[in-house]
């Protein structure tokens, strides 16, 4: 069932011919069911990557309509979208980028109450919010499912992203954020952000999803990659779990 079509075949030709990817890795990408939580900047790159790419499933969350603010930076939506609800937006987008990629819609604020929803039955989640509260709850279902996270942030013309891999070993989001709180910390609104920085990041967190999916070792497992645009510095720490993590710490083995 995962065979792929000649037509697909053709589609992501310049993908299989990849030695990173090749055909099995394809046909893990169609088989592949991914959630995205928020669709602002990066989830909307990451969504329309992934879509083209050929993964078979995704899930999109976000509650929020299209405004004309986002439009600097949110390449999903256009002038005739505002005021619709993003989800429903990119959904028909996605699908008509490639109809091969199933995309199911929810239009809910991530809660605790319903994080079970959306993260029910995917292989991967990837971070697309704007503030830690909300990474936290996903951070949380992620550790107690063992579903790898990709972490992505970006303020200003800064972004740093990490890949957290709960079923082996790597450390959690809250082993390092766990201090953050989101009243101390600037907006996009009050700070801005820089859309290149927005797809840097959101193109990185793409390339270690690709890489989970087909198999390999994502890159950032274990490391925090910070980078500015200001002076095109780049470089990453290691990371590690911390032992009194009030998420991953409590994990029965
Ligand atoms: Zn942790």
């Amino acid at each position: 069932m995962n065979f792929l079509t000649d037509e697909e075949n053709e589609r992501y030709q310049r993908q299989i011919v990849l030695k990173s990817i090749g055909k099995e890795g394809q046909e893990l990408l169609k088989k592949s069911r991914v959630a995205i939580v928020g669709l602002g900047g990066l989830g909307s790159i990451s969504a329309m990557y992934l879509a083209s790419m050929g993964v078979g499933f995704i899930r999109l969350i976000d509650k929020d309509v299209v405004e004309v603010s986002n439009l600097q930076r949110q390449i999903l939506y256009t002038v005739h979208d505002l005021a619709s609800p993003k989800v429903e937006v990119a959904k028909s987008r996605l699908e008509a980028m490639n109809p091969y990629c199933k995309v199911e819609p929810l239009s809910v604020f991530v809660s605790p109450k319903n994080i079970k929803e959306i993260v029910e039955g995917v292989d991967l989640v990837i971070d697309g919010l704007d503030s830690f509260s909300s990474r936290f709850v996903v951070n949380k279902a992620c550790v107690q499912k063992n579903i790898p996270y990709v972490f992505g942030g970006v303020l200003g013309t800064l972004g740093n992203t990490s890949t957290f891999i709960p079923y082996d070993d790597s450390p959690c989001l809250e082993c390092i954020f766990s201090k953050v709180r989101d009243e101390e910390l600037e907006t996009t609104e009050t700070a801005g952000v820089h859309p290149s920085i927005i797809g840097i990041i959101s193109c990185i967190q793409i390339s270690e999803a690709v890489r989970i999916i087909t198999g390999k070792k994502p890159l950032l497992k274990g490391k925090l990659l910070f980078g500015d645009l200001e002076n095109l510095d780049f470089q990453s720490i290691e990371i590690v779990k911390n032992p009194s993590c009030p998420t991953c710490s409590k994990k029965r083995p």
